[in-house]
């Protein structure tokens, strides 16, 4: 494991970059959601039997900017279950709380490679869950929030995603009671961390906190304000509250980074080089530090569980809005009139 002691007396230099001008980019989302708007590719989630009744055409894109310009269209305002988005959010309140070292130790930062509810990710690795973006790590990180009761670490966990979103969040009742009843692949799992001693607490009163969280009812307005909270240096863009520390920002968008697509995580931030993350009911939000957020809401999914008519969405935006991370032109134009051309490309 790299020692963070390398770096800790260096200071943290931050480089941002602009957006458009408010009505470019406006322009630009309204341009994204027409784009798309008749891909029917993919299926929408049937394991948790409420989402199967979703319409799946619906379709919401939202960008909010962390200078507070916000942007919605289509379905932006249409809510659904958060599901896996959530897990980022509890991960930022447990760094927050714990800080990156701890946290760090019992839920690890790396991605498995395997489906997100998979109980051999865990065996494999002895018990530790790797990964905070998957089920088992994501159980994991939940048994950290603070609380005498599972009900205390409920609230604390609507709490701060409430304040991330800038809104009073509200528990979906009907999804929460379909995924309770289905659940019992997530109990295996807590009860699985809990026989490694990975889990402190009772894991089926964990795995209800996790459920709940996961049927937080959001749109994709919200998840926008949510991401761009954490784009903001932990401050809401809309609201002016501080949630989150800069370093617990920096923190959270690295893990996601390489976990937020499940096992397609690789090739979302090859293709669009944003840290994000995705939930089975179809929304995906998409994070530009020092810019703002991006988020899609859309049912049907590939084989993976992200939703697709958001991913191309988002992919667009990230383009055309000049997003990825990756990115760049040279700083001079000199040095781009004296770069070496390429080796040309040999005849066959
Ligand atoms: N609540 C879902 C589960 O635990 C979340 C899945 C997801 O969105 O990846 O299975």
């Amino acid at each position: 494991m790299l020692d963070p002691a390398a770096w800790r007396d260096v200071p943290q230099e931050v480089s941002t970059g602009s957006l458009p001008g408010w009505d470019r980019v406006e322009e630009i989302v309204r341009n994204a959601h027409s784009r798309y708007r008749g891909e029917r590719g993919g299926t929408v989630a049937d394991y948790i039997p409420v989402l199967a009744e979703v319409d799946p055409e619906l379709f919401g894109l939202a960008v909010i900017e962390v200078g507070g310009g916000l942007h919605d269209a289509g379905d932006a305002l249409h809510p659904f279950s958060i599901q896996s988005i959530s897990k980022m959010f509890v991960y930022a309140l447990a760094i927050q709380e714990h800080g990156h070292e701890r946290v760090r130790e019992i839920v690890g930062v790396n991605n498995t490679g395997l489906a997100f509810n998979s109980v051999m990710a865990v065996e494999l690795n002895d018990g530790h869950p790797m990964n905070p973006m998957v089920n088992a790590g994501a159980i994991a990180t939940t048994a950290l929030m603070p609380g005498a009761t599972a009900v205390e670490q409920w609230e604390r966990v609507r709490e701060g995603l409430s304040a991330f979103a800038g809104r009073p969040l509200s528990l979906d009742g009907v999804v929460y009671a379909s995924e309770a009843q289905t659940n019992d692949r997530n109990r295996a799992l807590g009860r699985l961390l809990r026989s490694y001693g990975r889990l402190s607490g009772d894991p089926d009163e964990v795995v209800d906190v996790y459920t709940r969280q996961c049927a937080l009812s959001v749109t994709a307005h919200d998840l926008a304000v949510m991401g761009a909270t954490l784009a903001d240096g932990g401050v809401n863009p809309v609201t002016g509250e501080r949630v989150v520390s800069e370093e617990v920002c920096r923190d959270t968008l690295a893990v996601v980074a390489s976990t937020g697509l499940y096992e397609r995580s690789g090739d979302w931030l090859f293709e669009i080089g944003l840290p994000a993350k995705s939930g089975v009911a179809g929304g995906i939000v998409a994070v530009a530090p020092g810019k703002g957020a991006v988020a899609g809401f859309s049912p049907r999914l590939d084989e993976a569980g992200n939703s697709i008519r958001s991913q191309m969405a988002i992919g667009y935006l990230s383009r055309v809005l000049g997003l990825n991370l990756f990115a760049s032109a040279p700083a001079r134009r000199e040095a781009s009139a004296t770069a070496p051309s390429p080796a040309p490309q040999e005849q066959s």
